[in-house]
């Protein structure tokens, strides 16, 4: 049903490739990150959601076909629907029916409950194509809501201490989540940095309900400047920012600052203390090891292809309770862009 190809997943029944990394005729996107959406193809099929985030991406003049979840299309031979994938706004799994049975690519996705996305639902089929961005067995998620604790006690603590707490994260998805998350408890709102403006507005024109937040604005008002020189504006505050802002001028204007990274990868002790962060929070838009495992069950698929990250050591693992599984290759075998 889907090779390989230089350009990524391709389904040469329907006629169109699935987050391909080159630009193509006819691509089905997964969800709006840069690893799974790249720009130039021709015309893109994805939620009304992704379709939104998208846009912000690429521009308006994209050519872009909305599916809604649980619809489905027929494209070529094949029938084609989308079904949640509880990753980020909008994510969702490729659902193909054709003469090789049910196959379905699930792009990126978790099974803990987001209140900026739609939660993942298990779809049977017989080829399951799964990430495995953190499949190994050393990962394992908290609670959220233990997480959540944990940044308001550390927030608490550095509000005492006179100083900013500076939490780097990803545009898409880990940004608004931290902001419905923290802001369910929080008795004030989060300040941001300028670049996640965008698409905290992308995520309200697309339905989502997000907590007000404050700008850390740019370029830097009276007051923010005078911070710059007694770093007082933002001392107590709590601001989110995205990774590209670490190291820069803009940092001066956080003053005398705790920063952190909220991402799965804070999960490894060594990657904390190699980046140097004061503090990691171990919360990820990702499966962790237990739940690609449960997820993969769930499916009922006898043959399983793994991608993204540890995609090896997932493979190795399923074949030895007995299921046809394998391995496939991708362009982007850095970091994830969104965990
Ligand atoms: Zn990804
Ligand atoms: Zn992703």
């Amino acid at each position: 049903m889907l090779q390989e190809t230089t350009a990524g997943l391709f389904c040469s029944a329907g006629g169109f490739h699935v987050d391909p990394w080159a630009p193509v005729d006819r691509a089905v996107i997964t969800h709006a990150h840069g690893d799974h959406a790249r720009p130039g193809s021709q015309a893109y099929l994805c939620t009304p959601q992704t379709a939104v985030l998208l846009k912000r991406r690429f521009g308006p003049d994209i050519v872009v076909e909305t599916l809604p979840c649980g619809e489905a299309v027929t494209l070529g031979d094949v029938r084609v629907s989308l079904h949640p994938a509880g990753h980020v706004l909008g994510s969702a799994q490729v659902r193909i029916e054709g003469h090789d049975g049910v196959w379905v690519v699930a792009g990126d996705y978790k099974r803990a409950a987001d209140p900026t996305c739609t939660p993942f639902e298990p779809v049977r089929c017989d080829t399951f194509i799964t990430e495995s961005t953190f499949g190994l067995p050393i990962y394992r998620w908290d609670e959220t809501a233990a997480i959540v604790a944990d940044v308001m006690s550390w927030w608490n603590a550095n509000r005492d201490a006179g100083k900013t707490s500076v939490i780097f994260c990803y545009t898409i998805g880990k940004a608004q989540r931290l902001i419905a998350e923290i802001g369910r408890v929080a008795d004030r709102p989060l300040y941001v940095h300028g670049m996640l403006l965008g698409m905290i507005e992308a995520y309200r024109e697309a339905g989502v309900a997000l907590p007000e937040v404050k700008p850390v604005i740019d370029p830097p008002s009276l007051k923010l400047r005078r911070a710059g020189r007694d770093g007082r504006a933002l001392a107590g505050e709590l601001v989110l920012a995205p990774l590209s802002a670490r190291g820069t001028p803009w940092m001066r204007r956080m003053g005398v600052h705790s920063d952190a990274f909220a991402s799965g990868l804070m999960r490894v002790r060594g990657v904390r203390r190699q980046r140097a962060y004061d503090k990691g929070f171990v919360i990820s838009d990702h499966a962790d090891w237990p739940a690609l495992l449960t997820t993969i069950a769930e499916t009922g698929a006898p043959r399983v292809l793994a991608t993204h990250g540890h995609a090896e050591a997932l493979a190795r693992h399923l074949a030895s309770f007995g299921l046809d599984s394998g391995v496939i290759r991708t362009a982007w075998e850095g970091e994830p862009s969104g965990d």
